[in-house]
Formats: C-alpha cells, sequence, structure tokens
C-alpha cells in the first residue's frame, strides 16, 4: 500500500517537472529548507586528477543551470573515460585477481537523495550508474552482480577495463610480490619504475560544487585500492564516508585510505564540522585530525606514532566557501569558479 502511494507520488512530481527536464523524477522533489540572503558565487572542487577538465566541465553546466549533480557527474565522466588514469573507470587499476572493480556514489542536495554502487565490473562509468541507481530506484546502494544486472537493464555497456597498460602493471606487482609462488616477472625483479609508482596506490576522482541558488551535489568514484582483496569495497561508494551532502549545510569527500575514512564516516564528520560553522578547509583539517587521533592499531602507525597513510578531504559550503586538507602535505587539489579552473595546496595536519 505505501509502494502503490510512492509510486503516485513521484508520477505526480515527474509531471510536474516536465518530462524534458534531466532529473525528473526524483532527484528536484524535495526542497532544500535553507535560505540564502544573496547568491552564492558557483563553486566546483576536486581531487587534483580533477585538474584536467573536470572541475571545468562541472563548472561550466552548473552555471548554464544543470542540478549540481549531474553537472558533477559530468565532470568526473571525462576522468572514467580517460584510460591513462590508473584510478578509476577504464584503466583502472585491478584487484588482486586482475579484475577491475569499480565503486562510485552520489548525492544530490536539493532531494537529499543518495545512490551508489559498489564492485561493479565491465561498466567504465559507475558514477552514471550510481546516478540512475539514485534516480531510478527506491535503494541506495547496489553491490556486485545485482549492480551489473541494473546497469545492464539501464543499457550501459559492457567492456573490458583492463587496459594493456594496467595489466602490465598488475602483471609486475604479481609477479614480484613473492619468491615462492609459481609467477615469474617478464622482466627480472627490477621493476621498471614507471610501474613501480603505482605500487600500494590508492586512487579516486570526488567532486562536489555549489550553485548560484546554494544547491550542493557531489560525486565520487574509484577503482579503489589497487590489487585490492576481490570483493573490498572502500569508503567512495558509502553516503556518510567518501561522500556526503547536505543542502542545509555543504559538501565533502575523500581521496586516499578508506579503510580510515569508513571508520570515522569522516566526509560526514567534515559536514558536521561546518554545519558548526567551521570554513570548509578547517572542517576538513578537523575530520584529519579525528582520523589521526582515532587510528591506534600498531601496524597503522608510523614510528612517530602517526598514520602511516593519507586521507584528503575537498569541502564546499552553502555559500560557497571551500577548502582542502589532508593528513599530510603537500597535495593539491582542483578548483573552478568564475576565475577558471586551478589547482590549490591541500592544508597538511603533519608535514610529511
Ligand atoms: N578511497 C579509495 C578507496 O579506499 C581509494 C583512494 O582514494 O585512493 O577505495
Amino acid at each position: 500500500m505505501a509502494r502503490m502511494r510512492r509510486r503516485g507520488f513521484l508520477l505526480r512530481s515527474s509531471v510536474v517537472l516536465g518530462s524534458g527536464c534531466l532529473v525528473a523524477p526524483n532527484t528536484r522533489a524535495a526542497v532544500a529548507p535553507a535560505v540564502l540572503r544573496k547568491p552564492v558565487a558557483p563553486v566546483v572542487v576536486a581531487s587534483a586528477n580533477g585538474h584536467a577538465g573536470c572541475v571545468a566541465r562541472a563548472f561550466e553546466e552548473i552555471v548554464a543551470g544543470k542540478a549540481v549533480v549531474d553537472a558533477v557527474v559530468s565532470g568526473v565522466t571525462l576522468v572514467e573515460d580517460d584510460p591513462n588514469d590508473h584510478s578509476v573507470g577504464l584503466g583502472g587499476l585491478p584487484n588482486e585477481d586482475g579484475e577491475v572493480e569499480l565503486d562510485a556514489s552520489v548525492m544530490d542536495g536539493p532531494s537529499g537523495l543518495a545512490g551508489a554502487v559498489a564492485s561493479i565490473r565491465r561498466i567504465k562509468n559507475p558514477s552514471r550508474v550510481a546516478l540512475a541507481v539514485l534516480r531510478y530506484t527506491d535503494h541506495v546502494l547496489l553491490v556486485g552482480a545485482g549492480a551489473n544486472a541494473f546497469a545492464k537493464a539501464h543499457g550501459f555497456p559492457e567492456q573490458e577495463l583492463l587496459t594493456p597498460e594496467a595489466r602490465e602493471i598488475w602483471l609486475h606487482w604479481r609477479a614480484t610480490m613473492s619468491d615462492t609462488d609459481d609467477w615469474l616477472p617478464k622482466t627480472g625483479k627490477d621493476v621498471p619504475e614507471n610501474v613501480k609508482q603505482y605500487f600500494g596506490i590508492t586512487g579516486t576522482i570526488n567532486c562536489c560544487g555549489v550553485d548560484a541558488k546554494g544547491d550542493l551535489g557531489g560525486v565520487t568514484t574509484t577503482s579503489g585500492l589497487a590489487f585490492k582483496l576481490a570483493g573490498r569495497v572502500g569508503d567512495s561508494p558509502i553516503p556518510g564516508a567518501g561522500l556526503f551532502v547536505d543542502n542545509a549545510v555543504g559538501a565533502a569527500g575523500s581521496t586516499g585510505r578508506g579503510e580510515a575514512n569508513l571508520v570515522t564516516a569522516g566526509s560526514h564528520t567534515v559536514v558536521e564540522f561546518m554545519r558548526a560553522g567551521k570554513h570548509p578547509k578547517d572542517a576538513c583539517l578537523a575530520a584529519c585530525r579525528r582520523i589521526a587521533e582515532s587510528t591506534r592499531a600498531p601496524r597503522l602507525l608510523r614510528a612517530d606514532g602517526r598514520p602511516d597513510f593519507n586521507v584528503s578531504y575537498y569541502a564546499v559550503d552553502k555559500r560557497g566557501r571551500y577548502g582542502g586538507a589532508a593528513l599530510y602535505d603537500g597535495g593539491e587539489f582542483a578548483v573552478c569558479d568564475a576565475k577558471g579552473p586551478r589547482k590549490e595546496s591541500l592544508v597538511g595536519l603533519f608535514a610529511r
């Protein structure tokens, strides 16, 4: 009975919104509670790999009137489609078995809805599938075979995502990880520098934005930890961990060690610090401090007692302020506003 009523409501909503509206049926139905006194200067932030086109495309689409969640997904699609970015989508580094498994989440501020997929295979744009989960299901998260079946039902094409270069990187990793198994390295034990740089690497793209009305949206998409256990899911597809958007406050997302972010609900923490009045940069820094304070397992600590991994946060608030921070300094993030796309420095909690 409740289900019948919900469907009836959605039908009415989409009729009112008009069939040409890209965000119908269920992303624009709700209204954000906060009221702004003056228009916001739109801004988009992303992890550093969003510099090459992503933030500029998202910003242009926001200014042209597209819903923020659609614009940021459009932006990260550029990176998912890029075979040379080994952290997401096509060309992403695979799990330990050589299978590329992708995770993504989206959140739409005005409706308060989220969509996500985890461990999806052979679909290069998991962010778009996550958007379809948000828009065309009554759920938030689909995983594995179910996520793939849903994507297939919606016509997302399947393809091999392991590019020749990503395969070579994986093969080097696989063949040099043990002296006692039966895998032999093609080029001896010396791993080429261009391959070695990817060992133990994590990578992701997060992109969040705010439009002139103060409406917010965000996306996080990733191939996850390189050479992970099959089925390992990180923070990226988990609302509250790798991404969180509250249309009354702000939007935040992260890259880095997903396990640390999962156990601290990191992006939610950033938004809560913004709700308490912190500038986005300081809110990101406070969430980094929370990770440092809660990391106690000896295997995760350096000799000086600090985490032996990095996590970075990126955030925008409803007023159009933005910032980013990381556990360790030296990183950058991508920004685009009316001044154009650029990189800015992340504030570090600790010196590297
Ligand atoms: N956070 C991602 C994950 O843990 C990886 C990364 O951002 O580097 O899956």
